[in-house]
């Protein structure tokens, strides 16, 4: 069995019997990836604009990460946050480098939500206040405390009591997020576009007027670019499109390549003693050498300018796709939402049978996050496979 090739069955067979496994899943082994492209266990050849959920926005085993994690795995592995380590130091330098001016330092995590808690417990600690504002149809993680900034009843339910102090408002409508605030609101945390409520764009007004009230009222302006972020949107960051500088901005998914790495960066405005937050595994090494890899190939390639061109070429494809299926398209650079008039489960699978994967946002919206490095055919193979599937 161990030497072997197991059949697309048998495989499924295992995680079936074996997995406790919380994810409705599709039919398909997948083996092996290299740029948009992956493979199943039969060979069969697919356009991943799953690409790992957003993850593999520099696309699957890139050069730059593959040399470095070897590299760094045969160096040193593990290091706890008590020592300094000369590829974190690094990274860290990279990463503030990249993020808005208002930032100054980062705290590395494992994942999105774990970026989120840090964000979370570091405002209530630095402010003194409890209270947090977030957006209905937002997606901020699964643990406790993210998911407690996580308006989706789906989600939520079955798991309370959740942490007390959050509330939510309508996306781009600043007249509620304005009157939901009191003397104990710590922070307001937003998506600049919603990704798993819809790909919902934020206006650029209500993203100005938040600052201004977060200003105002001494609130932390909290941004979840974990979706957004690394050139996913056309630029670096999707903020950069509307100059915002927030208090603390959380990132993780395109950051390391394919490998698992967070951050949540902070202003001088978060100050809190030390010994007060930890990880044992948040910025090890491994990690540290993937993102920093990572970085630097969007740098090398101006990548947030392929993604930017290449979501023009994408978004005039769908455009030219007559369908009464399609409610609207909705996308910042390489970020797609297709909205339907009906749900999209079954479209999916039949993007799959064609050899194209995307994923939902929300029951009515086909998401689709393609690797930058995706080839102009494979975005025609892709946006010819959508317009059988709605005709
Ligand atoms: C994926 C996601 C998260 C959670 O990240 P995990 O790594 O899955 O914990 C949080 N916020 C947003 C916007 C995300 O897209």
């Amino acid at each position: 069995m161990e030497t072997e090739q197991l059949s697309m069955v048998s495989y499924k067979e295992l995680q079936d019997q074996y997995e406790f496994d919380v994810f409705p899943k599709r039919d398909i082994v997948i083996t092996k990836g290299k740029d948009a492209l992956v493979w199943d266990v039969e060979g069969n050849e697919y356009v991943d604009c799953v690409a790992g959920i957003g993850v593999a926005t520099i696309g699957h085993a890139n050069d730059y990460v593959v040399k470095a994690v070897s590299e760094q795995a045969a160096k040193l592995i593990t290091c706890p946050g008590i020592f300094y380590n000369d590829t974190k130091a690094e990274l860290l330098e990279k990463l503030i480098e990249i993020t808005p001016e208002s930032l100054t330092r980062a705290f590395l995590t494992n994942s999105g939500t774990e970026a989120m808690e840090a964000a979370i417990k570091l405002t209530r600690l630095a402010t003194g206040k409890t209270k947090f504002i977030s957006t209905m149809k937002g997606f901020h993680g699964r643990t406790m405390g993210a998911l407690s900034a996580t308006h989706k009843a789906d989600y939520r339910e079955g798991f309370g009591p959740l942490v007390p102090g959050f509330s939510f408002v309508p996306y781009n409508n600043f007249e509620k997020m304005a009157a939901a605030v009191d003397e104990d609101t710590a922070g307001i945390i937003l998506e600049p576009i919603q990704g798993e409520g819809g790909i919902n764009i934020a206006d650029e007004e209500y993203l100005r007027a938040v600052r201004k009230l977060c200003d105002e009222k001494n609130i932390i302006l909290i941004i979840d670019e974990i979706q957004t972020g690394f050139c996913r949107t056309g630029k670096m960051f999707a903020i950069d499109h509307y100059g915002l500088q927030p208090d603390v901005m959380t990132l993780a998914k395109a950051i390391g390549g394919g490998f698992p790495v967070g951050a949540a960066v902070f202003s001088d405005k978060i100050e809190v003693a030390k010994g007060k937050h930890g990880t044992t595994y948040g910025g090890n090494p491994l990690a540290c050498a993937a993102a920093k890899a990572s970085i630097q190939f969007m740098l090398d390639n101006k990548l947030w300018v392929e993604a930017e061109e290449k979501g023009t070429y994408f978004r005039n494809k769908l455009d030219t796709i007559q369908s009464d299926k399609i409610r609207s398209i909705r996308n910042m650079g390489f970020m797609f939402g297709i909205e339907l008039r009906e749900k999209v489960q079954p479209y999916l699978l039949e993007l799959m049978s064609k050899g194209v994967l995307a994923l939902p946002a929300g029951k009515t919206v086909i998401r689709m996050l393609p690797p930058v490095p995706i080839t102009y055919e494979q975005i025609d193979k892709t946006t010819d496979a959508l317009k059988d599937i709605l005709k």
